[in-house]
């Protein structure tokens, strides 16, 4: 009886031993598969298109957010000498006019010259009135909470004129760009002047480069709250899976899409490095 109950144990483990040998292997080719499939993915393989986040009408806009005192001025209205260009590393050769400063698109994408880790941000920002486009291509700029300057990349909270503007979620205005989507749609029409608060928690690595803590974002649209706390899965790609790659201090920048017609526009932009 005993030996009986020994063979079918027997039995048992190897069938276990085998399960999980199989199981190793599945997960093998699967891992090596999914880096051949990043290669191969397509835009539309990282879209979301539902569920749709609700309209929530804002309150009224009162007027610009004063900086308070212990705030680092990006932006007051009257020059660029915090910002430069991404392209060539000078001067941002955005447009600065009436107190706000506007995209020009051949200069492309602009950052801060000052690098940062852990902040809370205030932005204001205005789709012009006329806008024209659709998707993707209606207002699209793009807050990036840390930029990579020598690779090129890094983590988007997508801005984008999602009034009355269908596209895919996860890109919509409020998106982390590709990843989370955001928890309302407080988007004002164009013209008007939206603003963001954000709190961003830089991604941390060790001093050799290993990936210890993903980056979390908390952010406002108008007033509301759109991101509560959210972990990022990655720096955010137009196409394939979010991957982190490893930094301390970044420069934040604001993105050149090249969009159709009148530019956008962003003033009282101010933070407060929080680490
Ligand atoms: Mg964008």
């Amino acid at each position: 009886m005993k030996g009986a109950v020994d063979s079918s144990s027997y039995v048992i483990n190897s069938s276990c031993a085998m399960l999980r040998l199989f199981t190793l292997i599945f997960l093998f080719s699967f891992a090596s598969l999914s880096v051949v499939a990043q290669d191969r993915m397509k835009p539309e393989d990282t879209e979301v298109w539902e569920p749709v986040p609700p309209v929530v009408t804002p309150g009224d806009y009162v007027g610009p957010l004063a900086p308070p005192s212990d705030a680092i001025i990006l932006f007051d209205g009257t020059d660029l000498d915090e910002w430069a260009s991404t392209r060539t590393r000078g001067e941002a050769g955005w447009s600065v006019h009436d107190g706000v400063m506007s995209v020009v698109q051949s200069a492309g994408g602009i950052h801060t010259r000052r690098m940062f880790k852990d902040y809370q941000l205030h932005l204001e920002w205005r789709v012009p009135e006329g806008v024209q486009g659709s998707g993707q291509s209606r207002g699209n700029s793009g807050l990036f909470m840390a930029w990579d300057l020598s690779r090129g990349q890094g983590y988007e909270l997508q801005i984008l004129d999602s009034y009355q503007n269908d596209t895919y979620v996860n890109g919509m205005a409020g998106a982390t760009y590709k990843q989370s989507i955001p928890l309302v749609n407080p988007m004002r029409p164009p013209g008007d002047w939206q603003t963001y608060d954000v709190i961003w928690r830089a991604p941390r690595f060790s001093e050799g480069g290993e990936f210890l803590e993903p980056a979390r974002v908390t952010a406002f649209f108008n007033g509301i709250l759109i991101q509560d706390n959210i972990e990022m899965e990655g720096e955010t790609y137009y196409i394939g899976e979010p991957e982190y790659h490893p930094f301390d201090e970044a420069p934040i920048h604001l993105q050149a899409h090249g969009d159709p017609g009148p530019t956008l526009s962003f003033r009282n932009i101010w933070i407060r490095p929080l680490d």
